[in-house]
């Protein structure tokens, strides 16, 4: 009996000595977080994307094949402040693996290495909002992506000291490549009239170039707006020009028909990059965002 469990240790250490020398298995919750991963860790790790870049992460469910996915993970790379908080930690707590719970080396949110906006706000769950603990869309903000990727590069270099050198390269390479980007958008997006949200899920980005949130159609994050808060919202602008911005599955009836009472643009535009994005990929889809607030008229 001595012997056997003896063996089977035996076995279980040269099982890890071969897994450390296979790529790190990463599971990323979004595609903007999987472009991060892509970015940093490059052919050094193998990435699994859990939500496509059309779902809404507030309101995703843990599915069985996620938990399968996470079974075998080595890191989880999640946006955080509790926005995966619906189907996230239903489905690591599934996985039973020890290596990615919350607080050990395998779990990183990219909201804990920022500091967020509205944090400690009206907001409230009992309304229904759905943000309680801060903003955790800091991934449409290109500058707190080059720092997530700088923090991302750490752990990774942590998980897999022969490559922490390359991981830091590649992020620093990622954050000069944004630093050339921000500066451009902010010539293009000066003096921009301004956006209405369906929810507040751009702020990090009209914040960081200045660019004025005129409304949202929703009033309290999560819940849907009234006819009687449209009709506000036309009184507020009307006469002003702006463009307005909703996601792929948030309805597009309340802004359609606040873009044909106010003259305006509507635009649905996805609020993570594609699939396949890298950090390249990424940078483009702020682009389209770019594009999308410049055409305001
Ligand atoms: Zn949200």
């Amino acid at each position: 009996m001595m012997l056997k469990r003896l063996s089977l240790a035996l076995i279980g250490l040269l099982i890890a000595g071969a897994v450390q020398a296979a790529p790190l298995k990463i599971v990323a919750t979004s595609t903007s977080m999987g472009a991060l991963v892509r970015e940093v860790a490059g052919t050094r790790a193998e990435l699994t994307v859990l939500a496509s870049p059309d779902r809404d992460l507030h309101q995703l469910q843990a599915k069985p094949s996620m938990m399968r996915t996470l079974r075998g993970a080595d890191l989880v790379v999640a946006i955080g402040a509790e926005l995966e908080v619906g189907w996230l930690p239903v489905a690591i707590g599934s996985a039973a693996n020890p290596r990615i719970q919350p607080g050990q080396p395998g779990y990183f949110e990219a909201a804990a290495q920022v500091d967020l906006l509205d944090v400690g706000g009206p907001a409230d769950r009992a309304l229904g909002d759905v943000h309680p603990v801060g903003n955790p869309h800091l991934d449409l903000d290109p500058v707190r992506m080059a720092t997530v990727a700088g923090a991302l590069a750490e752990r990774l270099g942590q998980l897999d000291p022969t490559g922490a050198d390359a991981y830091r390269r590649a992020a620093a390479a990622f954050a000069e490549r944004v630093g050339q980007r921000v500066e451009q958008w902010r010539t293009r997006l000066d003096g921009a009239p301004g956006v209405v949200l369906y929810h507040r899920d751009a702020i990090y980005l009209l914040q960081r170039f200045g660019v004025p949130l005129l409304g949202t159609i929703e009033a309290v994050p999560g819940v849907p707006p009234t006819g009687r808060q449209i009709a506000d919202l036309v009184a507020t602008l009307k006469g002003r020009d702006g463009v307005i911005l909703f996601a792929p599955y948030q309805s597009p009836q309340a802004p359609l028909k606040l873009a044909g009472d106010l003259g305006w643009r509507a635009e649905r535009l996805s609020l993570e990059p594609p699939l396949d994005a890298d950090g390249d990929g990424y940078l483009n889809h702020i682009g389209r965002w770019v594009d999308a607030i410049a055409s305001a008229r």
